[in-house]
């Protein structure tokens, strides 16, 4: 058993001092038992909790720490920008840098602009795609998720066609009212929303790799098709890209569908580990871009140094070196032949997703294709093989509707050793 005092006393102080005692819900293990543990500290592929247990580990922060943790380079960086002041709010020689590299990068990118995390990157592309285009409503799929930012916050209704119902309270009927949803991976559903609120949908915005309802990929012909009905209506196509973007290929979803968005929202990777966001597009949408055009979005340390100078030598190493993407693709198909093969020896016929270094595991059998099918999962098995992993020394999302993230600290070595505790832990749970 794995020995936890130093967490349990730290989480029994902040539940006193912070709501739930963490600062994002999904830290708190709610969805799979137990007290969250407190982390010390991490080093490339391990991270080391307040008890001094040490983990491989599979979450990356969520996302951002794709070159694994601690890396020198970005340390290097983040630490001579401190010296000089880490904040001016005045245009830096590092933002444009940074810019300059995203709109290298990212094929639809023409210009883009610096927010302080994703939830603000989504906020403000909805923002812009309204006021560009006069109109209201939006367009957001079941079991996708978007941040914090109220019109995201929304269940879809069972009938595909109903109007949006708060998924929070605080949210309110008004907001709510201008968000409609349709289930992932389902063209008909989108098209018939489109006609019957014709010429008041401002935009689409989709994860064009669903990450956040565990790893759902879009079906042949989908992100086309949501391309066509845009080009139809007048509708701005977003492609939210905070967690797929330099994750699933140097250019992100985009390049590898090659669909082309009209706005992209990036975070995560973005940042190299520091809280940052962005959007961008085309010239002709971004231009409405406060101080050039009327749609205001602002923020005191937007274009951070520090941060910029973490996403520049982040997005940089990136750009250089391409094999990355190759070598992360490797070592997943190496993990998910490995979770196959246990799979198999324990009889279980689970549905593995994924694409590039994202992937998940459900518990099911059911082919995994939207949030209804994703929630055909026993959460309550996942939740006893969440805590066997930690057992076995292997920290993964604790959810089962988290997609699992790969970095190129992750070695053959490393893997295998997920891959024997995935069948110790499957052994234990079933
Ligand atoms: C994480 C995430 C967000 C929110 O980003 P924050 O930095 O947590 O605000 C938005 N969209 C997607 C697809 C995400 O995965």
């Amino acid at each position: 058993m794995l020995i936890k005092e130093k967490s349990k006393s730290l989480f029994a102080k902040a539940k006193k001092l912070i709501p739930g005692g963490v600062n994002s819900p999904v830290r708190a293990f709610k969805a799979v038992g137990g007290d969250p543990l407190f982390i010390k500290s991490a080093k490339g592929a391990y991270l080391y909790d307040e008890d001094g247990n040490k983990y491989v580990e599979l979450i990356n922060s969520w996302g951002p720490m794709i070159l694994g943790h601690a890396n020198e380079e970005i340390e290097h960086a983040v630490i001579e920008t401190i010296k000089k002041s880490p904040s001016f709010g005045a245009p830096t020689d590092a933002e444009v840098n940074v810019a300059e590299l995203i709109i290298d990068m990212v094929p639809s990118i023409e210009q883009v602009r610096m927010v302080n995390s994703g939830t603000e990157a989504t906020m403000s592309a909805i923002r812009l795609a309204r006021g560009f285009t006069g109109r209201d409503k939006i367009i957001k799929f079941e079991g996708c998720y978007h941040g914090h930012g109220d019109s995201f916050l929304i269940a879809a209704g069972s009938g595909v066609a109903t109007m949006g119902t708060p998924d929070s309270p605080g949210v309110t009927k008004g907001t709510a009212a201008d968000t409609l949803t349709a289930p992932y991976n389902n063209l008909d559903a989108v098209e018939e929303l489109v006609q019957k609120n014709k010429d008041q949908i401002a935009a689409i915005i989709i994860e064009p790799v669903a990450g956040n309802m565990g790893c759902v990929l879009p079906k042949k012909g989908y992100l086309e098709g949501l391309r066509k009905i845009c080009d139809n209506h007048g509708i701005i196509y977003i492609f939210d890209e905070v967690m797929t973007g330099f994750r699933l290929a140097k250019g992100g979803a985009q390049e590898v569908f090659n669909v082309m968005p009209d706005l992209t929202t990036l975070g995560k990777i973005i940042g190299g580990g520091m809280p940052v966001g962005a959007y961008g597009g085309k010239k002709e949408i971004m231009k409405y871009v406060s101080p050039e055009g009327p749609v205001y979005q602002a923020g005191t340390l937007s274009g951070n140094p520090i941060a910029m100078s973490a996403g520049f030598v982040m997005l940089n190493h990136l750009n250089t070196h391409g094999e990355i993407y190759s070598n992360l693709d490797d070592i997943a198909t190496r993990i998910i032949n490995g979770f196959n093969v246990n799979l198999s020896k324990v009889g279980k016929n689970y549905t593995m997703n994924s694409i590039g270094s994202m992937l998940s595991l459900f518990f099911t059998e059911n082919e995994v294709s939207d949030f209804e099918s994703a929630k055909t999962s026993d959460t309550d098995l996942f939740g006893r093989y969440f805590n066997a992993m930690l057992e076995n020394g292997v920290y993964i999302a604790p959810s089962q509707f988290e997609s699992l993230f790969l970095s190129t600290s992750i070695d053959e070595r490393i893997a295998d050793l997920i891959i024997e505790a995935n069948l110790k832990s499957l052994e234990r749970i079933l």
